[in-house]
């Protein structure tokens, strides 16, 4: 059985690849279903780093890492997520690390502003798969459990759009 690693990229698929969504909303438990499911820790991290891109998903080779701003909060967060959780289901272009442990480390690296545009190693294609994934995602959560983000949250993601 190796349906948490599809090898096509179409989004229905790697909404497939997920698994089952929790029943109360909640990211974290979803990393850790997804961690069981796929036999590989996925670790959260938030952190407040003035450089750090909104979200990062890093591979050390034995778990996988997804880095988050610790400012971002709520649907922005959980979207923020969702979008690394889809480039690290479909395998989309990683940049090795300059020095990650045992030197076999690959990240990968979204964001805003020039920094990102430098260093982001996706096509465009593949953050419009991640956007969908992760709009697609908490919209299919968000029928199975009404209320999880407030309106101000709605909002705000409206404002501040899905970067
Ligand atoms: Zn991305």
């Amino acid at each position: 059985m190796d349906d948490a690693a599809p090898s096509s990229t179409r989004v229905e698929d790697l909404i497939q690849a997920l698994g089952p969504l929790p029943t109360a909303w909640n990211i974290e438990e979803l990393c850790l279903s997804l961690s069981t499911r796929r036999r590989r820790p996925l670790v959260l991290h938030p952190m407040n780093l003035p450089a750090l891109p909104f979200g990062l998903w890093y591979d050390d080779g034995i778990s996988d890492h997804i880095i988050y701003r610790s400012t971002v909060m709520g649907f922005h967060r959980d979207h923020v997520i969702l979008h690394e959780i889809c480039h690290m289901l479909a395998r989309h272009t990683q940049i090795p690390l300059a020095a990650g442990p045992g030197g076999a480390g690959r990240a990968s690296v979204r964001g805003a502003g020039e920094f990102a545009a430098r260093i982001n190693p996706y096509t465009a294609r593949q953050e419009e798969t991640a956007e969908s994934f992760a709009t697609l995602i908490l919209e299919k959560a968000y029928r199975l459990n009404p209320a999880p983000v407030s309106a101000f949250e709605h909002r705000a993601s409206a404002v501040f759009g899905t970067a």
